[in-house]
Order: C-alpha cells, then structure tokens, then sequence
C-alpha cells in the first residue's frame, strides 16, 4: 500500500525536481507513513500538526544519535596513532569530510527546532516569502522546508546567478 502512495506523491504537488539535490544524509531515515486527508480538511489542524511533529521528533533524533556516535568513533580512532603518513592524511582527509558531514547535520538539527517551535505556535507550513501555503506533500518530502516551491525556484535561479 505504502508503495502506492508513495509513487503518486509527486503529481499532488508540483514536479520534485528540486528534492533530487538534497544530499542523501538528509534524507529521512526512516519510512513515512503518507497524510491520509480527509474531504474539507482545514490546513494545518491539530492532527497535520502532530503528524508533522511526529515527523520531526523522529528526524531530529536519529540524526543526535548520528552525530553522538561519531563523536564516540572518532575519539576512539585519534587515539590510534598511525605510523605511515600516508595512512595518516588519509584518516585526517576522512575526519574532515565526517566533520563536514556532522556540521551540516547540526545545522539541519537547529532547522527542525526551529519548524517544531514554527508548530507550537501554529505557524508551521506556511511560505516565509510569500505567505501561501506550503503543502501537505512537499512538507512530507521535506519538512523543514519554509518556502513553497515557486518561492524556492526562484531562490535558486537567483543563487545560482550570484554563483556565477
Ligand atoms: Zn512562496
């Protein structure tokens, strides 16, 4: 059933392109059970709001486990002292990358906090730039998003311009 429903997410809301750039390590690790809606259902009522809550406290804590067990293996790897130098710009060049990787996963972290506190205060799922709403399946695909997808296209047309 979930694999139904998962194939026909992407013409409910518009094309998914833009979820394709994610990195992989802010994927959802996990399998999300789709927003079953309801006729005249109101956006963001009390049971959208916990299923996104549900969402987020869910994320939020595989990627802490994440970053704590890296913590605890690199401790335990700096404590082996390498011999070749080879070896040892090879684990330093791998420290680097997981640090890279553990830095952007804080940060995302303090973008979950910040949609949960968004669904405390019932302002979750709406665009930031232009005010509509965001949508059910692209907050499911992506649920710290804070812009709708026109806003967020036009934001990286705009970011890759600068880039150049
Ligand atoms: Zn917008």
């Amino acid at each position: 059933m979930s694999e139904k429903v998962k194939k026909k997410k992407s013409n409910t809301s518009s094309p998914n392109t833009l979820e394709a750039h994610i990195p992989h390590h802010t994927m959802m690790p996990y399998k999300l059970e789709p927003y079953v809606l309801t006729n005249n259902e109101v956006y963001m009522n009390e049971r959208q709001l916990s299923h996104f809550r549900r969402i987020l406290e869910a994320w939020k804590k595989e990627l802490m486990k994440e970053v704590d067990n890296t913590i605890i293996e690199m401790k335990e790897a700096s404590v082996t002292v390498l011999a070749d130098p080879n070896d040892r710009a090879t684990q330093e060049e791998a420290f680097n990358l997981e640090l890279r990787t553990r830095d952007r996963e804080r940060k995302l972290i303090r973008k979950i906090e910040e949609a949960l506190q968004q669904i405390d205060d019932k302002e979750y799922g709406y665009c930031e730039s232009c005010g509509v709403e965001i949508g059910i399946r692209r907050l499911e695909a992506r649920p710290t998003a804070v812009l709708c997808i026109d806003c967020k296209t036009l934001d990286e047309i705009r970011e890759k311009r600068t880039a150049q």
